[in-house]
């Protein structure tokens, strides 16, 4: 489900419908377009009326996360879609999630105001995805035990539920229920800290910081391009980083450019630096052939949201099929597919398409917890694909996306 955010454009003013993880705000009144920059989630306040109490509002935090949740066992690959929100402080009496609420009243972003105090999160967020993805099968392989574990996220921040205290009750502010009484939580810390300047947002200007140009960009989008210069930025806490971009030549046919992350990179527990040990080590049903002694290893991972299956599958055909491609600098094309994972997702991918990829289970699956990356090199590279009826494929390595999963996984 989707998580909307009212947000007021920094420039006019005017009101802006922005999805939970969007870091793109582009304003329809005044033409202006801004990146929203945070150290750490974004942090979030189920809207309510509790301002007039005296004694303030006391938040509690719940943590949201939408993403997916990977596990490579003996049972082969399984994977799972969480969308969930979990209470992330121990305080007793607090509801475990605030279920359909963020979706049904919206959100505002958490500002300081007046008197109020916050609850610190005192539960790991590993703890609670754990626990979210503690169902049906994947619970099973999760206590018998497992090779690799990733979550791939899409959204993860902060919600605070607000809790007005009057009288010594607390009660949640939204619906009025009590959730507890001083005199009985004394020995728990209810008091709560103040606001941390580092939890506010920033709003900067979506200017090229090569040659000054504007950059716009969909509101989901990890990476602007500069149109002018040709250069490509990736959001980051700490400002635009440059990325190097290149793309296959697509010719006619190319109806649209896919981005992929390519991660080059050395696995020395496995003994695998190029492309032909790789398909040595992976057992692949082919010969390697002499160049790909030369030919370093890379991982190619959809730079696009995508349903699982399809990523897992996109993945591995073009990491197979990497002999087959020749990336090159070039005149950027219009039709260029936003990028909506960021290259630090993609890097927890890696693992997980390792494990897509290999022809033999036990060859890769019992290494996986002792791999490690080195030499890591990322790049950012655009695949053009042809219009086949229902799906797009890239003609050079066959990859093929359905054309309804792309549009599905861009609003996921
Ligand atoms: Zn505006
Ligand atoms: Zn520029």
């Amino acid at each position: 489900m989707d998580l909307h955010v009212a947000q007021g454009c920094p420039q006019c003013g005017a009101p802006v419908d922005l999805a939970e993880s969007d870091q793109i705000l582009s304003c329809s009144y005044c033409g202006s377009c801004n990146v929203l920059q945070a150290q750490g989630p974004f942090r979030y306040v189920l809207p309510h009326a509790g301002e007039e109490a005296g004694e303030g509002v006391l938040f509690a935090p719940y943590l949201r996360f939408k993403g997916t949740i990977f596990l490579v066992s003996d049972q082969g690959i399984e994977h799972r879609v969480i969308d969930t929100t979990q209470v992330a402080t121990p305080m007793p009496g607090l509801p475990p999630s605030l279920g359909l609420r963020p979706q049904a009243m919206g959100l505002h972003r958490l500002a300081p105001e007046g008197l109020h105090r916050y609850l610190p999160q005192s539960i790991r967020a590993n703890a609670i995805l754990e626990k979210a993805a503690s169902v049906g099968e994947l619970d099973a392989m999760l206590k018998q035990g497992y090779y690799h574990r990733a979550y791939i996220g899409e959204s993860l921040s902060y919600i605070y539920l607000p809790i007005t205290i009057e009288a010594s009750q607390l009660r949640d502010a939204i619906n009025g229920r009590q959730v507890g009484d001083m005199t009985q939580l004394a020995d728990f810390m209810v008091k709560g800290k103040s606001y941390k300047a580092s939890w506010a947002v920033k709003f900067k200007a979506s200017t090229c910081p090569h040659c000054g140009d504007m950059m716009e960009g969909a509101g989901n989008s990890r990476v602007l391009l500069c149109e002018s210069c040709e250069s490509a930025w990736a959001l980051g806490a700490e400002g635009f980083k440059r990325i190097d971009w290149y793309q296959q030549a697509g010719g006619k046919q190319a109806r649209l450019y896919l981005p992929f992350w390519k991660i080059t990179a050395h696995i020395p527990v496995l003994s695998i630096y190029s492309f032909a040990d790789f398909i040595v080590r992976t057992n692949q049903p082919m010969l390697p052939r002499p160049r790909w002694r030369e030919r370093a290893m890379s991982f190619w991972i959809p730079a696009m949201k995508l349903r699982p299956k399809i990523f897992l599958q996109a993945g591995r055909q073009v990491t197979l099929g990497q002999w087959l491609l020749r990336p090159e600098k070039g005149r950027p094309m219009p039709n260029r597919f936003p990028v909506t994972l960021p290259a630090s997702e993609a890097l927890q991918a890696v693992k997980v398409m390792l494990a897509t990829c290999t022809a033999s289970d036990k060859n890769i699956y019992p290494h996986l917890p002792q791999v490690r990356l080195t030499e890591t090199m990322m790049h950012l590279v655009y695949l053009p694909c042809s219009d086949r009826g229902h799906d797009w494929v890239q003609p050079d390595t066959s990859m093929t996306i359905p054309k309804n999963i792309l549009k599905f996984g861009r609003s996921m």
